[in-house]
């Protein structure tokens, strides 16, 4: 076990870059589909954050997903990363890829296809996500 920490933190630093005011960068490869920092570990492809996270705090609970606070999914500052469910991040997902929508959209914007529907459950979404947020940091 701690061979493999020690591999995965070599791993990890070579090409980690920490910013000591904010999100950390990536200087190794970077997908564009999911967007997140990768690296090599024991001959199968380790994601930045999730590495950083086993490195911080020790292992990923089974069934459970390494999720970012900063909507920066290539940031692997352990600070700003959180454990959630497979219903968390679901919601994570769809809350990044609403973020993007809804900054499309409006009354201004003559592309909006929205149904009243539609926003109705993308607001009860930003709600419930906020308040959760809220209450992880109490
Ligand atoms: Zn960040």
């Amino acid at each position: 076990m701690s061979m493999g920490k020690n591999t995965l933190l070599s791993g990890f630093e070579k090409f980690v870059i920490k910013n000591p005011e904010g999100c950390w960068g990536w200087s190794g490869c970077i997908p564009k589909n999911p967007r997140y920092g990768q690296f090599r570990h024991n001959m199968k492809l380790e994601r930045a954050h999730r590495a950083s996270w086993i490195i911080h705090f020790g292992e990923i609970p089974t069934g459970m997903f390494v999720l970012h606070k900063c909507d920066n999914s290539i940031c692997s500052n352990p600070d700003h990363l959180f454990l959630g469910n497979n219903y968390d991040n679901n919601k994570d997902a769809y809350l990044k890829g609403r973020n993007k929508i809804l900054w499309a959209y409006g009354e201004k914007n003559p592309r909006a296809k929205f149904t009243n529907q539609q926003i109705k459950e993308i607001k009860n979404f930003e709600f419930h996500f906020r308040w959760q947020r809220q209450l992880k940091r109490d």
